[in-house]
């Protein structure tokens, strides 16, 4: 293979493939062409090195190129790779664990996205319950699928609007998803006192991570688990972020309310495309192959080596010798109290948040309960910091409210050297003006 310059490289790429990259957000100005991916270390194509913060988006959650699971992948593929029909002892020991780790599943299904799952959630909880509408959280994102792509990170003039993530979608699947406010029970009775006769799912991030952290009341969790019972609606915590992340069982697990569905995907195969959806027995039931009505499908679902790639890192993350939950949150919280020290020090107003692995500076004063308050954070000061910050070496996506993923790779050293980092980021940038600009 040739090793092109970075910048030949992209510009090739921008001739064929729209916009040069293969997903909305991946276009961020510099770093752009990778070479490498060890451990907590990315590698430009100048051979410049990255603290990956980034850590695709969340996908990784061991760190880049696990041993671990790229030999079981490599196994599980000269063994067997996709035969697409039947069942394999793989698909079967995934299932098994997902059953035994997550405490709605009593059924689950096996996709090749976050996007796939909370479709087939979505369509499973409309197909079970008769139903058309659902109720989904400004601000919570839950991937492509038509009927849950709006208000996502909305300017102020939209927010609770009319906010769609795309051009083509029929108004109709945007029509019937209802928008709430998270931690706000009344917003859902409110939607609920006017459409509960028809309102399939209330579907939710049970920690909001792509606004960063909004971190949920236990009250409003549990609040949403009556509400939903009572008008006979399901209820979908999308744990695609938090799913393996915070527990292995989920947020659900550490909250104790249980959903009727759940899905996830992202992290639990450390790289490898591989995700799920889960529930009851009762509403599972209703997939076609299990004698339902609701169409279950997709060519590459099962294939061996997503599933070895699942089941090798859900076997790192429950060895209580790696006690991966511990690692990340003991970085976690080295990385919270040193950035509240930093900014407390420097006087920047912020609020410094997350949970376990994920960490989250908002520069905004006050509390932080929903989406309401994030209209108030600086975005202009939240994008240059993250942008600074790679520069430096830590690579944290530049775009307000994106947050930053700990992995089991990372170091003490590591967090150390990106709070060094941050400090001489946050006093050039109050030394430059940058804070106070809002949205420039
Ligand atoms: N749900 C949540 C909470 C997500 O964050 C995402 C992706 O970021 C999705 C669903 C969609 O997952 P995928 O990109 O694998 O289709």
């Amino acid at each position: 293979m040739t090793t092109l310059d970075a910048k030949t490289m992209a510009a090739r790429a921008a001739e064929i493939i729209p916009g040069g990259v293969n997903s909305a957000t991946r276009a961020i100005g510099a770093p752009w062409v990778f070479r490498s991916a060890h451990g907590a270390t990315v590698t430009d194509a100048n051979g410049t090195d990255y603290i990956d913060y980034h850590a695709a988006f969340g996908a990784i959650l061991l760190g880049h190129g696990d041993e671990r699971v790229t030999t079981a992948v490599e196994d599980a593929s000269r063994r067997l790779g996709l035969v697409g029909l039947g069942i394999t002892e793989l698909e079967l020991q995934l299932a098994e664990l997902i059953v035994a780790a997550i405490p709605s599943a009593e059924m689950t299904i096996t996709t090749m996205s976050g996007s796939e799952s909370v479709l087939q959630a979505v369509r499973l909880a409309r197909g079970s319950t008769g139903r058309s509408r659902i109720v989904k959280f400004q601000g919570c994102f839950h991937g492509s699928f038509d009927a849950v792509a709006r208000n996502v990170i909305s300017a102020p003039s939209r927010a609770y609007g009319w906010d769609p993530n795309s051009s083509g979608i029929l108004d109709d699947a945007l029509e019937n998803t209802l928008i709430a406010e998270f931690n706000d029970l009344d917003s859902v009775r409110e939607l609920f006192a006017r459409h509960g006769d028809d309102i399939a799912a209330v579907i939710l991030e049970p920690v909001p991570h792509n606004v960063g952290a909004l971190l949920p009341e236990q009250e409003f969790l549990e609040g949403l688990r009556d509400i939903t019972r009572q008008h006979g609606a399901l209820l979908i915590f999308d744990e695609v972020i938090t799913g393996f992340r915070h527990a292995l069982g989920g947020y659900q697990e550490l909250c104790g309310v249980t959903p009727d569905l759940t899905t996830f995907g992202k992290a639990m195969g450390n790289g490898f495309a591989v995700a799920g959806m889960a529930g009851s027995r009762e509403v599972m039931s209703n997939f076609t192959p299990a004698g339902g009505s609701v169409m279950l499908a997709g060519t590459f679902n099962g294939n061996a080596a997503s599933m070895a790639a699942a089941i090798a890192t859900i076997g790192v993350l429950s060895d209580p010798e790696v006690d991966f939950y511990g690692h990340v949150r003991a970085l976690g919280d080295r990385m919270r109290a040193g950035m509240r020290q930093i900014t407390a020090d420097l006087g920047v107003p912020a609020v410094v948040t997350g949970l376990g692995s994920v960490f989250v500076t908002y520069f905004l004063e006050g509390e932080v309960r929903g989406y309401r308050d994030l209209m108030r954070n600086d975005d202009h000061a939240y994008a240059e910091f993250h942008r600074r910050m790679t520069e430096q070496g830590s690579l944290m996506y530049p775009m307000a409210l994106k947050r930053n993923h700990i992995s089991l790779a990372h170091t003490e050293e590591d967090i150390d050297r990106t709070l060094e980092n941050a400090a001489s980021v946050l006093a050039a940038m109050q030394r430059d003006g940058e804070f106070g600009r809002g949205g420039e």
